[in-house]
C-alpha cells in the first residue's frame, strides 16, 4: 500500500462526506481562528485546527437559529476582523470542503439533516 493518496483521492472522500451532511444552507468548512500573540494572523489562523461548518446564510430551522458567518455548532468568534476576512472571505466554498468537518458539535447538529434524507 502506498503511504501517499493521490491527493485528489482525499479531496473527494471528504467531499463526499461534507456533502452528506446535508446541511440545509451555503456553507465552508472552516475553523476558529484564535487571539494572536503576535500580531500574525497565521498564527491565529493554524492555532486550532478544529474543522467547523461555517454558516454563509442565515439558517432557521425548528428551534435552531443562527446567522451568516457562525459556526454551525454555536462556537464563540473571538477574532472577529481575522474571521472575517479568512474565514468569510478567503478560499471559495467547494474549495473549503476538500476538507472533512471534524467538530464534533458540528456534526451532532447535522444529523438531523441526514436522518431527514434517508
Ligand atoms: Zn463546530
Amino acid at each position: 500500500m502506498s503511504i501517499l493518496q493521490p491527493l485528489e483521492m482525499i479531496w473527494d472522500e471528504a467531499m463526499s462526506f461534507n456533502e452528506s451532511l446535508n446541511v440545509p444552507v451555503r456553507w465552508k468548512r472552516a475553523h476558529r481562528i484564535g487571539r494572536m500573540k503576535r500580531k500574525v494572523w497565521a498564527d491565529g489562523y493554524r492555532s486550532n485546527s478544529t474543522e467547523h461548518v461555517l454558516l454563509m446564510e442565515d439558517l432557521h430551522d425548528g428551534r435552531l437559529k443562527r446567522k451568516a458567518g457562525q459556526f454551525l455548532c454555536g462556537t464563540r468568534i473571538t477574532n472577529k476582523n481575522a474571521h472575517l476576512i479568512l474565514n468569510m472571505g478567503g478560499d471559495d466554498e467547494e474549495r473549503s470542503k476538500r476538507i472533512k468537518v471534524d467538530c464534533p458539535k458540528c456534526l451532532e447538529v447535522a444529523k438531523r439533516w441526514q436522518e431527514k434524507s434517508n
